[in-house]
């Protein structure tokens, strides 16, 4: 008699953190594993040598669409990770209804494919839930300072409104939800062209391109390695007691990005001149994760240093960027 895998569903597997964390299952486990994306900002080029191999079954599938509930449904799945949203500022500021919707819309159809079930279903929340935050170290209690119809209201107030429904959803019909606020991440399948700033600094140096600060360059950000990220989403998921509320993912190492700059340039001895560009609107000027309550819940902190991280994801982008001798 053949024992039935876990049916995992991934929700926006093609993306960054969505195709890194399909490459950690399939090297932690033994599952049948789906993926939904609509392409939008994920590329099948993360996990097509998955689907080559029959590792995966790929659909292209927009999360916002209400037939997605019934399809759901149908497939009885053990765990759904929901990844799908457009995360970088670029992104999200070129298409901020889209966003909007990916993630209430998107969160409301899974929500609802859930109830009545034993599916547990993981959400990616963001530390932009904090906004431009006003205590140095930001802990899950804290409620953020959100400019709720400012050009980043699209994502912050998207996963903000997200967060709600998953709870109300959670104290009316007793879902197994758990909720990750998840901070800034970095490593290889980020998009080259998703503006992120550690992206594009690497692309820069490597091109001996001016590198662009947006802004005097003070505003801080903490950055964790993909690996760290998706060990604790994985850890979150697997806590046995439910998980009634958000946890912050991060890495609590903060730094300046003139620094983040500065070391990018000199790890590649790139010529590149570091430049200051108009800051954007409402960008948070410091960012830094309390990681208490991941530590105390799920003994989980992360390994991974800023220097090897950083030169991983520097080998990952050496292979794309063609111009680079
Ligand atoms: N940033 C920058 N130059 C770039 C890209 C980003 O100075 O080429 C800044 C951006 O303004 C922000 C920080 O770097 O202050 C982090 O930006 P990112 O887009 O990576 O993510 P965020 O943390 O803002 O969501």
């Amino acid at each position: 008699m053949s024992i039935r895998k876990n049916k995992v569903l991934i929700v926006g597997g093609a993306g960054f953190i969505g195709s890194n964390f399909i490459k950690y299952l399939l090297n932690n486990g033994d599952y049948e594993i789906v993926i939904y994306d609509n392409l939008s900002t994920g590329k099948l080029e993360n996990i097509q040598n998955f689907i080559d191999e029959n590792k995966i079954i790929f659909n292209k599938v927009d999360i916002t669409k209400l037939s997605v509930i019934k399809k759901i449904r149908k497939q009885r799945f053990d765990y759904i990770y929901n990844f799908a949203c457009p995360a970088s500022p670029k992104f999200y500021l070129m298409n901020p209804i889209a966003t909007w919707k990916a993630s209430v819309f998107g969160i409301n159809n899974l929500l609802e494919s859930v109830i009545g079930t034993k599916t547990k279903l993981f959400h990616s929340s963001t530390s932009e839930v904090y906004g431009d935050p006003l205590i140095p170290n930001q802990i899950e209690t804290y409620w953020g300072n959100v400019n709720p119809i400012g050009v980043r209201a699209c994502y912050d107030e998207g996963k903000r409104a997200a967060e709600s429904l998953i709870y109300d959803y959670i104290r009316l019909y007793n879902v197994d939800v758990r909720v990750a606020r998840i901070f800034n991440t970095y490593g290889p399948n980020m998009a080259e062209n998703d503006g992120r700033v550690v992206s594009n600094f690497i692309i820069q140096a490597l091109n001996n391109e001016d590198i662009t600060i947006y802004g005097d360059g003070k505003q801080t950000r903490s950055f964790c390695y993909v690996d760290d990220t998706i060990q604790c989403i994985y850890k979150l998921m697997m806590n046995s007691e439910k998980v009634n509320s958000p946890v912050n993912i991060g890495n609590p190492n903060e730094m300046d990005i003139t620094t983040v700059a500065e070391y990018i340039r000199n790890v590649l001895k790139s010529n590149s001149k570091i430049v200051n560009y108009k800051a954007m609107s409402d960008d948070p000027k410091i960012r830094r994760p309390d990681i208490t309550k991941a530590k105390q819940l799920f003994n989980w902190e992360p390994q991974i240093p800023f220097c090897d991280g950083i030169a991983k994801t520097i080998d990952y982008f050496k292979k794309k960027v063609d111009t680079y001798e």
